[in-house]
């Protein structure tokens, strides 16, 4: 059975672990292309005004899969982590790609809650990926394995704060989706590194530098990304680790707009350069790379002043 696994907002979480499963050929999986001009429009169709912008191109890259695969792989995801939530729109996916595309749409929607027991998960996992609910040794091997791969990429990845700086950095905040998608964001980290700058993400901080982050919160916040962009924006704020910050949202986001009002308020204080980019179906190109030279220029001032 060919699964559709659309390139969009989690899979550029678990890249890692997808890749890995379509590498050892343990389910079909058929990715879609990179998002472009066509599936954003196709999306921007679809979709009301008011849903989010990684919402609409997840329609755009699920339309561009239909006839190419059996059914797709959209799981509805409640919690990542016991006693904290993600954004409701990832619960109600299905129902949107079904108001959007039609009932007949062939979904394969596991449910993924963290405050199930594992067997439970896993259970749901396999019925995800089209494997059905009898576990074989060789899918619990590989299901363990893409695991590894998953962790293996962030450790990788979460050394990056550790190197000596050899010029300016600055951490690009947002979600996965935002961060990744070169098209929505007109390769923000490629322009940076073009201007000298070395871009860090979330991705690149540590577990415990972003509990560090967080911890500075008078009250825990229960959306787990939102915290983890508050907590390493605050680690930035407090160990200097960073020249500046850029943050990136999509327009149309509610969590994003209270979590970026957090960080933006903690930042007035701070000495420690701050810039907050909404992406919305409108942006140029010209109009961000004007804006990150003018923040890299103003990085360098800053330090021959
Ligand atoms: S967190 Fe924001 S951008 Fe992400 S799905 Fe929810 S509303 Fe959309």
């Amino acid at each position: 059975m060919r699964i559709g696994v659309p390139r969009a907002l989690l899979y550029h979480n678990y890249r890692p672990a997808l890749e890995w499963l379509a590498k050892e050929n343990v389910a079909e999986l058929v990715f879609s292309t990179a998002t472009n001009k066509n599936k954003l429009d196709k999306g921007l169709a679809l979709c009301d005004d008011e849903v989010c912008l990684p919402v609409k191109v997840l329609m755009g890259h699920i339309q561009s899969l239909l006839g190419e695969v059996d059914a797709l792989f959209l799981p509805r995801v409640i919690r990542l982590e016991k006693k904290r939530y993600i954004c409701p729109k990832f619960l109600g996916l299905p129902d949107l790609v079904r108001a959007g595309l039609g009932t007949e749409v062939p979904l394969i929607t596991p449910v993924i809650n963290a405050g199930w027991n594992r067997f439970r998960q896993f259970g749901e996992g396999l019925r995800g990926l089209g494997l059905g609910p009898g576990p074989s040794l060789r899918v619990l091997r590989a299901w363990g394995q893409a695991a590894r791969a998953q962790e293996q990429e962030r450790r990788r990845l979460a050394d990056a704060l550790d190197v000596p700086r050899r010029g300016k950095r600055v951490a690009v905040l947002g979600h996965a989706y935002n961060i990744f998608d070169e098209h929505l964001n007109f390769g923000i980290l490629r322009q940076l590194s073009a201007l000298g700058v070395e871009p860090v993400t979330t991705e690149n901080f540590r577990r415990e530098q972003i509990e560090e982050g967080a911890r500075c919160l008078a009250k825990d916040l229960f959306w787990s990304y939102g915290r983890e962009l508050v907590g390493a924006a605050l680690y930035c704020l407090n160990s200097r680790a960073v020249d500046g910050v850029i943050l990136v949202a999509s327009f149309g986001c509610g969590p994003d707009s209270l979590i970026n009002e957090l960080i933006s308020r903690r930042f007035s204080a701070s000495p420690l350069p701050l810039m907050s980019i909404i992406l919305d179906e409108h942006s140029s190109g010209i109009g961000l790379a004007t804006r990150v030279e003018a923040f890299v220029d103003m990085l360098n001032w800053r330090e021959m002043a």
